[in-house]
């Protein structure tokens, strides 16, 4: 079976993000990019499930401008066999990513596809849902643990009331959460090797996808900065100005 795994490359998740001075977007001018923290850890289980025996090729695809054949890199040199890079310099929405993935899928025809279950830098937590709708494929989201059988995944999702777990048929849709594993680092010598391994380039209208936005992001804010907090001398002064000034009792 060949697995295929979604990476984005995003804002790496230890910087402090500042907006653009006329609000239409956050700074990425001279900013460290990073793979999506979900995305490392739907290369791990692929990686694991290639191991262990239940798959025997892991490709890994980015759509985005092209330096994301860095991010590209990374999932080779973590172990990844090959890698598609869908090229494009515009903002890609989710059911845009959807569209071309589901492309890159028919032609591929993977047993499996792992996305992460959200980036952390539009935090729309969409793309995977769209994307087994779009291929008619069964998904199982927010997992915490993969478990191929005979023509079928067993899903452990996590949910509001705690795990849930599913068999869905296969070929299927898996969105990872961060339970799941804990991805492995891409070792020096496996760096130099990732230079070596095949990658593939594509456009959008290799898969007949327009990539002009559907959205339009009207502002962007910075979050409100943080109060100061207050210290109280006991419990009761602590009930009282909960429900006199922070009015929540
Ligand atoms: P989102 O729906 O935008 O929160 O993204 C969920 C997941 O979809 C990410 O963790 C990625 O696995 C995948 N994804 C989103 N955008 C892209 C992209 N431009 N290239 C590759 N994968 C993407």
């Amino acid at each position: 079976m060949k697995i295929l795994v979604t990476v984005k490359r995003v804002v790496d998740y230890n910087v402090k993000i500042r907006v653009k001075a006329d609000g239409s977007g956050v700074e990425l001018a001279n900013v460290k990019m990073s793979m999506n923290p979900f995305d490392e850890i739907s290369v791990e289980e692929a990686l694991r499930l290639k191991e262990a025996g239940k798959a025997d090729e892991v490709v890994v695809v980015s759509v985005g401008p092209a330096k994301a054949e860095e991010t590209l890199r990374t999932a080779l040199a973590m172990g990844a066999d090959r890698a598609i890079l869908v090229e494009t310099d515009d903002q890609v929405e989710p059911l845009t990513v959807a569209k071309i993935v589901k492309g890159v899928a028919e032609a591929e025809q993977p047993g499996l596809i792992i996305v992460g279950k959200q980036a952390i830098d539009d935090d729309s937590n969409q793309t995977g849902q769209m994307l087994s709708a779009l291929l008619g494929w069964a998904q199982g989201t927010f997992a915490s643990k993969v478990e191929i059988g005979d023509g079928k995944a067993t899903v452990t999702r996590e949910v509001d009331g705690g795990l849930q777990t599913i068999d869905i048929k296969l070929p299927a849709v898996v969105t990872t959460d961060l339970r799941l594993n804990e991805p492995r680092y891409a070792s020096l010598p496996n760096i130099m090797k990732a230079k070596k391994k095949p990658l593939d380039k594509k456009t959008p209208a290799d898969f007949g996808v327009d990539t002009t936005a559907r959205l339009k992001v009207l502002k962007t804010e910075e979050p409100e900065g943080r109060k100061a907090g207050i210290k109280v001398k006991s419990v009761a002064e602590l009930v009282e100005k909960l429900k006199t000034e922070a009015g929540v009792l």
